[in-house]
């Protein structure tokens, strides 16, 4: 299968999980993870109509924006992996979206690093939903004041919330962390006057799931590129 018939199915899995629960179709994005794969499979799925990609590696991303330059203007690029407070600079100044804030020194460091010349960096604070130790993300109850505090940083604008949630088999299984997650959302827009709009979950395996949850945002790599080989630590 070739990437643009890998999106076709892709568009077809989106188009009827939002028939399934009444759903428009357009409130979905789909955000194209690329991470792994060279410049030329994005080129490939900008080809086929993607205007949406995710990187997880911020160096990875950094490559890719710049050997992508001649399609800046017609990509988003989101990062969706872990950032270092080290690394906020170059992720400030080169992509449009990040999904994996966790933390006010990373956020209050993203705001004073972005360029004057480029609109706000749009965020997504990480949620650890499934509350498994060993994931990055926020635990639940800390996020209330952090979104407060994420909200007043001038060069950001908060979003909405991202998660991943840890692996589950059947359909229903893989409705409660994105159950969770959309909870938190209107309660956190309930209680705050933020208007956050954007749930970023569900991959590959849930995407329906998270669709069926209120997903406005799904990250999909491996139905889209195929498998990956995991990069040597
Ligand atoms: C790799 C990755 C994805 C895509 O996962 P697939 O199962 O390949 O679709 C989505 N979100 C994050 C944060 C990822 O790291």
């Amino acid at each position: 299968m070739t990437i643009s018939e890998n999106l076709q199915q892709v568009h077809r899995r989106i188009a009827e999980a939002c028939r399934s629960v009444g759903r428009p179709v357009q409130s979905v994005t789909l955000l194209s993870v690329s991470k792994t794969f060279p410049s030329d499979a994005v080129r490939a799925a900008h080809a086929a109509g993607e205007r949406c990609f995710g990187e997880n590696y911020v160096q990875e991303g950094l490559d890719k924006i710049a050997a992508l330059a001649d399609l800046r203007s017609q990509i988003e690029w989101h990062l969706i992996g872990p950032l270092q407070s080290n690394k906020t600079r170059a992720v400030a100044e080169a992509f449009d979206w990040v999904h994996s804030v966790d933390r006010l020194k990373v956020a209050q460091r993203l705001s004073e690093q972005r360029p004057a010349a480029l609109p706000p960096l749009q965020i997504c604070l990480q949620v650890n939903i499934s509350g498994e130790a060993s994931k990055s993300g926020i635990a639940p109850a800390e996020l209330p004041a952090l979104a407060r505090e994420i909200a007043a940083l001038p060069r950001l604008r908060l979003r909405g919330l991202m998660a991943i949630p840890e692996p589950a088999g059947d359909f229903e299984a893989q409705r409660a962390p994105h159950h969770a997650l959309a909870a938190l959302l209107a309660q956190v827009n309930a209680q705050q006057d933020l208007h956050l709009d954007t749930l970023s979950m569900g991959m590959s395996a849930d995407l329906e799931a998270a669709i069926a949850e209120g997903a406005t945002m799904v990250r999909i790599g491996t139905a889209i590129f195929g498998g990956r080989v995991r990069p040597a630590a």
